[in-house]
Formats: C-alpha cells, structure tokens, sequence
C-alpha cells in the first residue's frame, strides 16, 4: 500500500456504507485503521470483522462525532499517543438534509455544512500538522458529483461537496512541498443508506442517467481510495476523480 510498512489510517464515517468499505479495504492492505463514527457498536463489529477475514492490518473502534471540533482535536491526540504517526486521512463521514432552497432553514444548511465540510477543515488541520512533520501524507476527501454538478434538492448537500473539492485543492497547494497530497473522490450514486431512502423514481430518474445503466458499490470507491493511499498514486495531488459510471463525462 504504501511506503509505510503499517500505515496508519484515520476513515471517518466507517460504521456503514462507503467508510464501512474503505476500513476494510486498507486494512485488507495492511494499514492499521483508526475507524471513526457516532455509532461505537458498529466500530466494533467492523473491528472483528477485519480480524475474522485474516487482514494484513487491523481495524480499531473510535467513536467520534466529527460536527464536534474539540473531540476532533481529543480523538487525534489519542491517535498520536497510540501509534506516533498518522499516514493516511480519510474524510468520508458525510449527511443529507434535502429539501428546496425556498423552503430550507439555517438549521439544515448548517447542519449539512458542519458534518461535511467544517470537519474536513478540522481534521485535516488537526492531522496535517503531524503528517508536515513527517514529510509524508495521504488525505483523501470523499466530495460527490453533486458537488461537481449541483443537484436540485440538494443545494446545501451539493455547496459543502463543491467546498470540499475547493478546499482540497488549496490544501494540495500548500502541503505538496512537504511530501503530503490531497486528492478527492466524488462518487455517482452508491447503494448505500443515503441513498437507499431516496423515492424509487429519484432512483430510476437516476440509473437511467448512468451510462453503465447500474448504481456503484462501496467497494467501488473503496478501491480508489486504496489507490489514493498508496504509492501508486505517488505524483498526484488537487485531483478529482469521478466515480460515477459515467454520469459526468
Ligand atoms: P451513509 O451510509 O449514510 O454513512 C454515512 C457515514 O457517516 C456513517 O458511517 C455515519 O456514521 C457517518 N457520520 C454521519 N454523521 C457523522 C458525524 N457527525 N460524526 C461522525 N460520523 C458521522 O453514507 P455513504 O453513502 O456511505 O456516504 C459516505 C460519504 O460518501 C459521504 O460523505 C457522502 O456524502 C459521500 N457520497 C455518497 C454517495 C452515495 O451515493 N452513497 C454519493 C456521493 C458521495 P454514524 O451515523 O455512526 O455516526
């Protein structure tokens, strides 16, 4: 995976879905992963998982709620006692509060705001000073095509993943001198629980867009993100990869 012979990995977001997936994926490549969400029980069982599959890594439950930027600040302390070092940062712990801009309150645009983009902001700042010190870094920000395309509905959602793609960018500016990237991954529509809420003709309005005429799976982005944590992607850093099916082209 990468240089690091046991990289350590922070994925926030890792109880379900997306994050649930790249856990298991960088663990299954030998990272130790440090797997964050509110939900502990399924940090848990996410843990035994990965030792019950025999991966190369492990996986350890942290229970953090990422719009809380002092447990942010605690919860990256606590990595740093642990393992000294954190190689790889993955911010994925994302929500949707949609609805019509005309009928949106500063509660739901906030809320939206908070948990997907000011977190990104915390943690990488709360990481990259550790990441500088090294001279070595990964940090992966999990955007959306809804941010690259807007989507009607969805316009806080679709403002924090534009920022998310913004603020990457800026931050691969300023820590590439120093041996740490920031690249972002903006996935199409995966079956997860975010999107398994949505009305059957949202869906079908949706796969009738995808030119591969199928939603993506967790594992689809989990591979990128692997791709991004390693060596592979060595000279890459402010990029966009899409992982839609096709959807934007
Ligand atoms: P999901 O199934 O709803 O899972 C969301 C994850 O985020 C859960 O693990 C949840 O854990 C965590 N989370 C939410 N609020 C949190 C908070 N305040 N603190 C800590 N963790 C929090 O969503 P998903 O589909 O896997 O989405 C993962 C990421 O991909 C998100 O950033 C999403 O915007 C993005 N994305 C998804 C799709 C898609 O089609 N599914 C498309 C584009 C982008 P707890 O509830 O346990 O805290």
């Amino acid at each position: 995976m990468s240089k690091e012979k046991n990289p350590v990995a922070i994925v926030t977001g890792a109880s379900r879905g997306i994050g649930h997936a790249i856990a298991m994926r960088l663990a299954a490549d030998g990272a130790t992963v440090i797997a964050c969400a509110r939900d502990e029980s399924k940090l848990i069982a996410l843990a035994a998982a990965s030792k019950e599959a025999g991966h190369a890594g492990s996986i350890e439950a942290l229970a953090l709620d990422v719009s809380d930027r002092a447990a942010i600040d605690r919860a990256v302390g606590t990595v740093i006692d642990r393992h000294a070092r954190i190689d790889v940062l993955v911010n994925n712990a994302g929500i949707t509060r949609d609805g019509l801009v005309m009928a949106m309150d500063d509660e739901q645009f906030d809320a939206v705001l908070t948990t997907n983009l000011k977190s990104v902001f915390w943690l990488t700042r709360a990481v990259s000073r550790h990441m500088l010190r090294a001279r070595h870094g990964r940090i992966i920000n999990i955007s959306s095509i809804s941010g690259v395309m807007g989507n009607a509905g969805q316009a806080n959602y679709a403002a924090s993943k534009a920022g998310v793609i913004g603020f990457s960018k800026s931050v691969a500016k300023e820590l590439a001198k120093r041996g740490v990237t920031c690249n972002v991954v903006a996935p199409g529509f995966i079956t997860t629980d975010m999107t398994e809420v949505l009305p059957a003709e949202v869906k079908e309005t949706f796969l009738n867009l995808v030119p591969m005429k199928r939603f993506g799976g967790p594992d689809e982005i989990a591979s990128v993100v692997a791709f991004l944590a390693s060596d592979a992607s060595s000279y890459m850093t402010g990029q966009v990869l899409v992982v839609d099916g096709g959807l934007h082209m």
